[in-house]
């Protein structure tokens, strides 16, 4: 019998790598799946239960900023591919502590380029090197326009210029030394699992607690929002059958402004809880614009959509609902 493929998932106990890791452990008896993360206040182990018994599946806990570590983990589980998550992913922890995003994101991933280029020399062509990268590397749009694989790069923040960074030194590893690399970058996700610093979870929080619900600006910046669950089937759709040297964006054709998001959650929260209609309104709260705030993000994810069948399938409204209610769950006593 062949031997089983084995997957080193980074980053498999945060918000995104933990659907991935539940969906990889649970839809491929063949793989092992090696979950590696350093358990940063970001990750929550507790998220991957239903996989945790699985034999296919292993948690190791430990830091991609390790290079000794890194090499050892390589040489223990000989890894045939990789699934790269693992990052500082907070804009605002970024602009207050630049050089744990550079350290992480940058030379993390490094670590695991040179992990890997020792280890797959000649064998190149078998292997996958997946890194998982975002939209906020393209900048900021105006009212028109979409971000798309050919946009200019322009990072604004530390964290986005951190995986700018990561994502030239992961193409610099296909053109120098033909690592099979696959990139795609992704527009904001929404769904469960998320750490309550981020917009969703923490206003949720927020309506319950009857707390203020602080809007960055006028709240008219405007997001692309894909469900989790989309993403999920995108990365195993560009890891299975993504060209090496390719790189994909990723997007939910859902584009809304801060401030009428906040106002649907507001309208489902309060329906969910049994509050009378409006009764959060009163909890918004407009504070002084984050800095360099990118004003809109789009995605125009029509090379996914020919190239790999991928289109985002989640009725926004039901989603939405249905992230609530996960969320009402977490932090309703
Ligand atoms: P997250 O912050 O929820 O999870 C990150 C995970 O990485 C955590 O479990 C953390 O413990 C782990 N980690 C952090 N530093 C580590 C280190 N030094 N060594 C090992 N593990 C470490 O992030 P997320 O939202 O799930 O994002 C995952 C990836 O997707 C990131 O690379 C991010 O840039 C990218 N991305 C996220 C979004 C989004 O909307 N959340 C959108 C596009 C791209």
């Amino acid at each position: 019998m062949d031997k089983k493929q084995t997957i080193l998932i980074t980053g498999g106990a945060g918000f995104i790598g933990s659907h991935l890791v539940l969906h990889m452990a649970s839809h491929y008896a063949h793989y092992h799946i090696v979950n590696l993360d350093a358990l940063t206040y970001a990750a929550d182990v507790s998220l991957l239960d239903a996989v945790s018994g699985f034999d296919n599946y292993t948690f190791v806990q430990g830091d991609i900023r390790d290079r000794n570590f890194i090499q050892e983990l390589f040489d223990t589980y000989g890894f045939d591919h990789v699934i790269h998550l693992a990052a500082e992913s907070h804009v605002d922890n970024s602009i207050v502590n630049p050089a744990v995003f550079a350290e992480t994101n940058v030379l993390g991933t490094l670590n695991l380029l040179e992990a890997v280029k020792t280890q797959w020399e000649g064998t190149m062509a078998e292997h996958r090197f997946y890194h998982i990268s975002t939209d906020e590397v393209f900048g900021s749009l105006g009212d028109r326009g979409f971000f798309s694989e050919t946009t200019p790069y322009d990072p604004r923040s530390p964290y986005s210029a951190s995986k700018a960074s990561s994502d030239h030194f992961v193409r610099a590893y296909y053109h120098t030394y033909q690592l099979p690399v696959l990139i795609s970058n992704c527009s904001n996700n929404y769904g469960p699992h998320q750490h309550k610093e981020k917009l969703i979870p923490l206003f949720i929080k927020n309506i319950i607690e009857g707390k203020n619900l602080p809007i960055y600006g006028a709240g008219t910046n405007i997001r692309d929002w894909l469900y989790v669950k989309d993403h999920v089937q995108a990365m195993d759709a560009i890891f299975h059958r993504g060209t090496p040297g390719e790189t994909y964006a990723i997007g939910g054709n859902n584009e809304l402004r801060n401030i009428d998001l906040v106002r649907l959650l507001i309208q489902y929260t309060d329906d969910l809880l049994g509050n009378p209609k409006g009764t959060s309104e009163s909890l918004i709260t407009y504070v002084t614009d984050r800095k360099g705030h990118d004003f809109r993000y789009a995605i125009d994810a029509t090379k996914l959509k020919d190239k790999l069948q991928w289109e985002p399938k989640a009725n926004f409204e039901e989603a939405l609902k249905e992230t609530i209610v996960w969320y009402l769950g977490k932090y309703k006593s």
